[in-house]
């Protein structure tokens, strides 16, 4: 008779699930009832430390402004980090649940403002600090190092740089694999995983635009800078319609135009804002060479008295996930989750997680887990009302249910993370 084989080690770390699925719950309830503003997580980081220090396990905190990272040290082997972000939005919550935030706070700007979590970052913090309570308990079943980053300003696009700025690098072994995850509107209890650029980098660009100001009635004295404004803005579609490779997604969106304050006064600058979303490299930098090129053109054009002042800002990098990594994320996916692993089709959003793993020369996979409880989904689908009824994150109304969100967070990120640490040593077993 041979003997029983043993379970594998994400089945054996994740019988600890039923442990942790309540205070997990708890967590995630109040940190939703109160969202702290991106570069102001400081509640949220202390709770997020009092907890990693109840899982018995090396903590760190004040990396980057209010980051926090936990090191679960389990002898030999290879060195994973797991990321989840921590920061809220500006949005006042109406989704009406019991532990919705009745919060508010004052803005970068100093306005008192709504503060909410409607990007289900509270989400990604339960999820894992589940999972890494669930390793540190189980050190019998693998060997390794398993580092939690808890990065603040995810949506300013500074957090992650924040972190490493402030000496993120030095904390850490050298880490061979960083792994993270979003909560999208999908049904819950599915993830997706996506191999190659998967969100898009984006830039915001700000361009000031110089005329001569004059009255009115006297537009010869002038050099106008609405008029200016008008054709740069219509001249930059044709960035992507005339220069972008058809296929090749690319977005250049003019959000803001601003200039004058009377009608019959001509205003002596125009300041315009954009927007670009690319997925590489090559498009990015031909989309910004081209905006300049239009903008400095359209300038002498204008018969300008000075160049165009361009300052760029809430940048986010590509987020372009690493083939062999992404497969093998998929493959333990497929194997433990069966039909609820997915593929991900490319999003258009944006996220600075890539910038820790670039920093680190480290290979990296982010995927999506579904937020949405799958029967209204269903029935928003059959109806087809998906774009109306299912909130996205951002929205007032987006809240993920919390099973099986929550419990499928924090499934991946055990079972990712075990793709790479080694199995334990056979005296331990
Ligand atoms: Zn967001
Ligand atoms: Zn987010």
């Amino acid at each position: 008779m041979s003997a029983p084989s043993s379970p594998s080690p994400a089945t054996a770390v994740l019988t600890g699930l039923d442990a942790v699925r309540g205070w997990a719950a708890d967590v995630y309830r109040d940190l939703h009832a109160h969202p702290e503003l991106s570069h102001d997580e400081q509640a949220t980081a202390t709770k997020v430390a009092e907890r990693l220090g109840a899982s018995g396990i090396e903590v760190h905190t004040g990396v980057g402004g209010t980051g926090v990272v936990g090191l679960v040290r389990n002898g030999e082997g290879p060195v994973v980090l797991l990321r989840a972000d921590m920061d809220a939005l500006p949005v006042a919550e109406a989704t009406g649940l019991d532990y919705a935030s009745h919060t508010t706070a004052a803005d970068a700007a100093g306005n008192e403002v709504p503060v909410m979590h409607a990007c289900g970052h509270d989400m990604h913090v339960a999820c894992l600090l589940g999972a890494t309570h669930l390793l540190a308990a189980s050190p019998g079943s693998w060997a390794g190092t398993v580092v939690t980053v808890f990065q603040p300003a995810e949506e300013t696009g500074d957090g992650a740089r924040g972190m490493l700025a402030d000496g993120l690098a030095a904390l850490l072994p050298k880490v061979d694999v960083a792994l993270a995850q979003h909560v999208l509107p999908a049904p819950a209890g599915l993830v997706g995983t996506h191999v190659g650029p998967t969100l898009s980098a984006a830039d915001s660009m700000r361009i000031t635009l110089h005329g001569r100001g004059a009255h009115g009635s006297m537009p010869q004295a002038s050099v106008d800078p609405v008029v200016l404004a008008a054709m740069v803005v219509v001249r930059l579609q044709t960035v992507v319609a005339r220069e972008a490779r058809p296929g090749d997604p690319v977005v250049v969106t003019v959000g803001s135009i601003q200039a004058g304050t009377k009608s019959n006064v001509i205003p002596d600058h125009a300041v315009i804002e954009l927007n670009v979303r690319s997925y590489s490299e090559e498009t990015r930098t031909s989309v910004l060479d081209a905006i300049h090129r239009i903008v400095d053109a359209e300038c002498a054009a204008s018969g300008s008295p000075k160049p165009a002042d361009y300052e760029l800002f809430d940048r986010f990098p590509l987020t372009d996930n690493d083939a062999e990594t992404t497969k093998k994320v998929a493959a333990a996916f497929a194997s433990y989750f069966g039909e609820r692993a997915r593929p991900l089709p490319m999003q258009t959003a944006s996220e600075d997680f890539s910038d820790i793993p670039r920093a680190l020369r480290a290979p990296y996979c982010y995927w999506g887990i579904g937020g949405i409880d799958p029967a209204t989904y269903q029935k928003a689908e059959q109806a087809g009302r998906i774009a109306q009824d299912i909130p996205v994150n951002h929205s007032a109304h987006f809240a993920p249910v919390i099973e099986p969100t929550l419990d499928t967070g924090i499934q991946a990120m055990v079972v990712a993370a075990l793709a790479w640490l080694a199995p334990p040593r056979a005296d331990e077993q």
